[in-house]
């Protein structure tokens, strides 16, 4: 077991870890957020026929090139193209035909006027302007050709995705499973919600914050309770998560006395793979797996509030999308500028929470003030975690750090924009 690792080869470290998860078959309709484990290539042009833009009239430009608003040109209406009809029949010299938004175009013609700018009488329509060439006119397989390569395994479908998929004629898809995560809280001190917090006695918030922070991810929690500072129960909880494919527990992993997380992993076959980031907050973090191909991930998050959310956004996050097949493993990076001199010691990096802001063309970050790893409060009112590296002890005013956008609610607007 390595300890005392930097944070990017703590990452290193779980990425090596981390297997693709098998595949399942779904509805497209229920596809949304799940990642695709196939290449879509097309069987189909889309759309599949040259067809009009507009309700109006098919025509031959030829016909219409004196055209002009004092002498519009006379057409004899031919035919009617309605849409969904079979295919037209074709076009000759001195005829138009009417035809309908999404209608098959007819041979023959090469453009088509708008219903607007003709006017009708009986079989005839005075058509006063010479269209563009194609005017109107949506060509087969401008949006999708045959064989092309529309949709790339590792792909998160949206719903965009959806309907692409549907007008090829897929329904169903396969994608990567969702990762289950197991999740377990740890500590004589905790009770649920609705427990009694007399006597010192604190809410495991944890089980809130991971499960939904998995539930953001597609993953699918299933929560173990919370177990107590004794290495049996602590085993038995344990145990209730060995079928999944990530378990996270909180607290009990450091050097205290009631610390038992360590040992009762060795004890289930989970062999440690490092202990100890050095970040801040969250410095003790174990990782493991459990043995066997698909043995699980462990991860072993401090206990405190903040440290538990910053160590699974660094670690868990991207082992979850790697592991449910997606190509980009993290958070949005953003170049922000310091609203304010931030420092501390050098040796360990630090994820400051930060508050985002527009200030004409950049992002100004300010730190949320305390950045005690108990108060949770900073992590509802902060947009990201700024990067303070390891090495460096002082930011100042104006010098720009990466942050990791948690929340872009900074960017949301009043206005439409239009
Ligand atoms: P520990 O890692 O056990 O030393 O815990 C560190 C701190 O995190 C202590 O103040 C614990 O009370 C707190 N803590 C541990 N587990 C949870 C939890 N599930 N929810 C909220 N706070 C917790
Ligand atoms: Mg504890």
């Amino acid at each position: 077991m390595r300890t005392d690792l930097s944070a990017s080869e703590a990452l290193a470290l779980v990425l090596a870890e981390t297997r693709l998860l098998a595949t399942e078959r779904v509805d497209v309709r229920a596809a949304l957020g799940r990642v695709l484990a196939e290449e879509i290539v097309s069987g189909r042009r889309l759309p599949p026929a040259d067809n009009s833009a507009m309700d109006g009239y098919a025509v031959r430009r030829a016909d219409l090139a004196a055209a002009s608003r004092e002498r519009p040109v006379e057409l004899r209406v031919a035919f009617d193209v309605p849409a969904g009809g079979a295919a037209p029949a074709s076009l000759g010299t001195g005829e138009a035909a009417r035809i309908l938004t999404g209608a098959p175009l007819p041979a023959g013609a090469d453009a088509v006027v708008r219903q607007e700018d003709a006017s009708r009488s009986g079989d005839r329509v005075r058509i006063p302007l010479c269209p563009e060439p194609r005017e109107s006119i949506r060509d087969a397989g401008e949006d999708v050709e045959i064989g092309a390569r529309v949709l790339e395994p590792g792909c998160v479908l949206g719903p965009a995705h959806a309907g692409l998929l549907a007008s090829l004629g897929r329904s169903v898809v396969a994608v990567h499973q969702r990762p289950r995560v197991a999740i377990l809280s740890s500590g004589d001190e905790l009770v649920e919600p609705d427990g009694d917090v007399a006597g010192g006695r604190i809410v495991s918030s944890n089980s809130y914050t991971l499960a939904a922070q998995c539930r953001e991810e597609g993953a699918e929690p299933v929560y173990l309770g919370i177990a107590g500072d004794t290495p049996e129960d602590l085993e038995a909880r344990f145990r209730g998560g060995l079928r999944a494919d990530v378990i996270v527990s909180s607290a009990g992993v450091s050097v205290g006395d009631r610390d038992h997380v360590r040992d009762v992993l060795a004890k289930l076959g989970c062999e440690l793979r490092f202990w100890g980031v050095r970040i801040k907050p969250g410095y003790p973090l174990a990782f493991g797996r459990l043995a066997g191909d698909a043995g699980a991930l462990v991860f072993g998050l401090p206990g405190n509030p903040v440290s538990a959310m910053v160590t699974f956004e660094q670690f868990v996050r991207p082992a979850l999308r790697k592991m449910a097949g997606q190509r980009s493993l993290f958070r949005p990076l953003v170049r922000a500028r310091l609203g304010e001199r931030i420092s501390k010691k050098p040796g360990r990096l630090h994820f400051v929470r930060v508050e985002l802001s527009r200030q004409g063309d950049a992002i100004v970050a300010t730190s949320t003030g305390n950045q005690s790893s108990g108060v949770l409060t900073s992590m509802v009112r902060g947009h990201g975690l700024l990067i303070f590296p390891a090495e460096s002890h002082e930011l100042r005013a104006g010098d720009e750090a990466s942050v990791q956008v948690l929340d872009a609610a900074f960017l949301a607007s009043q206005e439409p924009g239009f």
